[in-house]
């Protein structure tokens, strides 16, 4: 179906586009970005390409979702080996709007999903989802796709939006892709060009304790004795801090009371100045 990436920068572009697409019955897949893609994010234009007539992807670092003090202007931008490597891939389209475009002055409203959105990466990054709410759900009602494509490397992330996207009634399947590692198990992240020689060295040993937890949680281990360990075993390897090691229900996130094959294990620490988030599911 690929004619050639064209890239849109408004939101009147993007419907039109998608509403010629629409015209001749072809069905529309949307993948959110941040930009500076790799293979975890060409993974989710893979399963879009597979499922859909037609696939967008969106290029929009989102200063909502940015506290004080993040790396909102440091966060790695570069379009045109975007672009490039989209085209590569066959993507139809990129929609890449400027900050005004998506806020325009005068824009007021904002998406907040309480409970969810307030725990774990909520609790440590005060305000984050609602940023990433508010702008999910914006790309959702500007491109109305059949599907929308996120990775569990963010997984909470990902349950907040199949919250909103149920709570709104958006006519959007939301599917879930598989976390894309390196070799060694460090999960795929713009952030990780941040990483020096040697807290790139350390860095997958969060991925290895994540994964020893939950082998102990399978092993008949009490949840919270596993997340210990697993906490102690990072800060072992080097990681400067531990915001959290959670063993939760995979689908609410509140904390786990029975294994019953619906548990994820999500953790959450630093090496130097960069954060990492990491998560698995934990199957009993
Ligand atoms: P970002 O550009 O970091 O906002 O990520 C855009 C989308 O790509 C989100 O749905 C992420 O969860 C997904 N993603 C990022 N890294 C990975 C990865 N290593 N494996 C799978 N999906 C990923």
């Amino acid at each position: 179906m690929a004619t050639g990436l064209g890239t849109v920068r408004n939101v009147a572009e993007l419907r039109s586009l998608i509403a010629g697409w629409r015209g001749q019955g072809q069905s529309v897949g949307l993948v959110p970005t941040m930009g500076a893609l790799h293979e975890g994010h060409f993974s989710l234009v893979r399963a879009s390409l597979t499922n859909n007539d037609r696939t967008c992807v969106t290029l929009f670092i989102n200063p909502k979702q940015f506290g004080e003090g993040e790396d909102l202007g440091t966060y790695p931008r570069d379009e045109a080996a975007d672009t490039a490597a989209l085209e590569r891939l066959g993507a139809d389209a990129l929609f890449a709007p400027a900050a005004v475009e998506m806020y325009p002055e005068g824009s007021a409203t904002s998406v907040s999903v309480p409970g969810l959105g307030d725990m774990l990466e909520g609790e440590f990054r005060p305000g984050f989802f609602t940023g990433v709410a508010t702008v999910v759900t914006k790309l959702l009602i500007q491109a109305l796709p059949d599907q929308a494509f996120f990775g569990e490397k963010d997984y909470q992330q990902l349950c907040v939006v199949r919250r909103l996207a149920t709570d709104l009634n958006i006519p959007t399947e939301i599917i879930a892709c598989p976390i894309v590692r390196e070799d060694d198990g460090l999960a795929l992240s713009s952030r990780n060009a941040y990483l020096s020689f040697d807290e790139r060295r350390l860095a997958p040993s969060l991925h290895a304790a994540l994964a020893a937890a939950a082998a102990q949680v399978v092993a008949g281990a009490d949840p919270s004795d596993a997340a210990e360990l697993a906490k102690r075993a990072i800060l072992e390897a080097g990681f400067g801090k531990v915001d959290y090691i959670a063993i939760r229900d995979s689908d609410s996130l509140q904390p786990l009371v029975k294994l019953d094959g619906r548990a994820r294990i999500l953790g959450a620490a630093w090496i130097g100045k960069t954060r990492l988030i990491d998560n698995l599911s934990i199957t009993g």
